[in-house]
């Protein structure tokens, strides 16, 4: 199944069907790029561009137009002197690793999925490239855009748009490069503990000296299971033969892939099931590093907020769920982010946990419920997710938002990047 015919499902799995695009452009060199966004802006026309079309939020929906990055893929530059590489805004995750390891290099950061687009997860500030992780701020350095006249322009590490424009929603022009700071590629190593929720909210740095923490909390009880993972030199792989080295990974790479073309099938199969070690290996070399993650769900809420919070938060949250009815069974997953300087990232000037709920029901009361707990708490949902802030209140929630809505205004002042949702979200209204 091809990656367009991916995204339109998805698009009208989400009772988008009414939004389908008058024309969807898959372009594979920049110029066409810039040829669709300039036929845009002298028709008149709007243009929302999609990566791999995973968002939930109606990011993607747009009645003109949609670009579609999926064959604008690839490692285009690698300075492996600085450790920087430019990778093509439409190439999937786990792609980008497996090229960055043919260089020797792996990004700094951890905890991404594989399946999404870089420039999907960067412009929404997804954790681990978007925003950075427990331990390194965002790998982001530099990028390239179409804007909306059609013409190139590009932001540099030493940009000051460069914090502004990091996560820009898909607002400020087609992303069409990253650049992503690198480091000297590792072999990872998973380990899958029992722990307590006291001892993990009153033992947060100690959990972060790891390279990399998530812990899953079942929203009762004092129980929590923690997985660290840690980097160990790359050495240590090679010297398992080749084939041996790449063969599992590549058979489970084929089977993630299968599951994420075939989400009907995937949620029909048992995973209790299935062993944890045959779900997630317990050790990767970092060309894999986004399989430790494949088990990982987003979840059907995600919010952002001040670790120094998270406490009191979860508590409340806890107590919310008991007085619910008990079928709703929640797992909450818990990451840690060092504070963003990027204006619209979740983690935007403070130490932040990233809180992800799942439920065995899609309950409206518990989404309800769970969602008064942490807007109460000041917290900041994930862009990905669909929410009911507008512009009035995300000022408040992001202090730079006003800059930002400037930058946009100045660099796109018809909208042609703009959809019914975004423009709710910046405030146009009648505007628009
Ligand atoms: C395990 C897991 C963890 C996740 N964690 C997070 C998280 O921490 N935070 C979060 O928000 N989401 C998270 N998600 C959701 C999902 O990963 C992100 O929404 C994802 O990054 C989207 O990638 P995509 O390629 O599908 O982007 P799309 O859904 O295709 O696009 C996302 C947005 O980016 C814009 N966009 C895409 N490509 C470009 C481009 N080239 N130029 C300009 N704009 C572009 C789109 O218009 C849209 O607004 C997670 C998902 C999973 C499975």
């Amino acid at each position: 199944m091809s990656a367009l015919t991916l995204v339109r499902r998805r698009m009208s799995r989400r009772g988008s069907d009414e939004h389908t695009p008058r024309f969807i452009a898959t372009p594979a060199v920049l110029e066409q790029i810039q040829r669709e966004v300039a036929y845009a802006a002298e028709t008149g026309s709007h243009i929302r561009v999609a990566g791999r079309g995973h968002t939930r939020a109606p990011m993607c929906r747009c009645d003109d137009g949609l670009l579609q990055l999926s064959r604008f893929t690839g490692i285009e530059e690698v300075d492996a002197v600085h450790g920087i590489a430019w990778v093509r805004s439409g190439t999937r995750l786990a792609h980008m690793a497996r090229g960055l390891a043919s260089y020797g290099m792996s990004l700094p950061t951890l905890g991404w999925p594989g399946n999404e687009s870089v420039g999907g997860a960067v412009s929404i500030g997804s954790y681990g490239i978007g925003t950075g992780d427990s331990r390194h701020p965002s790998p982001v350095v530099g990028l390239r855009m179409v804007g909306a006249d059609g013409s190139l322009f590009s932001i540099g590490s030493s940009d000051p748009r460069l914090a502004l424009a990091r996560i820009s929603l898909g607002t400020l022009g087609v992303l069409t490069h990253v650049g992503l700071r690198c480091v000297p590629a590792t072999h990872l190593r998973s380990r899958m503990t029992r722990g307590s929720l006291a001892a993990a909210l009153r033992r947060v740095d100690a959990m972060r000296a790891h390279d990399y923490v998530e812990w899953y909390w079942s929203a009762h009880g004092d129980d929590i299971r923690v997985r660290t993972i840690d980097r160990r030199p790359r050495r240590i792989m090679a010297q398992r033969p080749k084939a041996l080295r790449h063969g599992t990974a590549r058979v489970r790479s084929a089977a993630y892939r299968i599951g994420d073309a075939l989400p009907s099938a995937r949620q029909r199969v048992p995973w209790r099931l299935i062993p944890e070690r045959a779900r997630v290996p317990d050790s990767v070399d970092s060309a894999f590093a986004w399989q430790l993650f494949a088990d990982s769900d987003l979840g059907s809420l995600g919010y952002a907020l001040p670790i120094a919070q998270l406490g009191d938060t979860l508590h409340a949250l806890g107590g919310v769920l008991r007085a619910l009815d008990r079928r709703y069974r929640v797992v909450v997953r818990v990451r840690y982010a060092c504070a963003d300087d990027a204006a619209l990232s979740p983690a935007f000037g403070a130490e932040t946990a990233f809180v992800h709920l799942t439920a065995t029901h899609d309950a409206r009361d518990y989404a309800e419920a769970a969602g008064e707990v942490f807007e109460r708490a000041g917290a900041r949902p994930l862009w990905s997710m669909p929410h009911e802030h507008h512009a009035d209140d995300l000022a408040e929630l992001y202090p730079r938002w006003t800059e930002f809505a400037e930058l946009r205004e100045g660099l796109d002042p018809r909208g042609l990047f703009l959809n019914d949702y975004l423009a709710g979200v910046f405030g146009l209204g009648e505007a628009w």
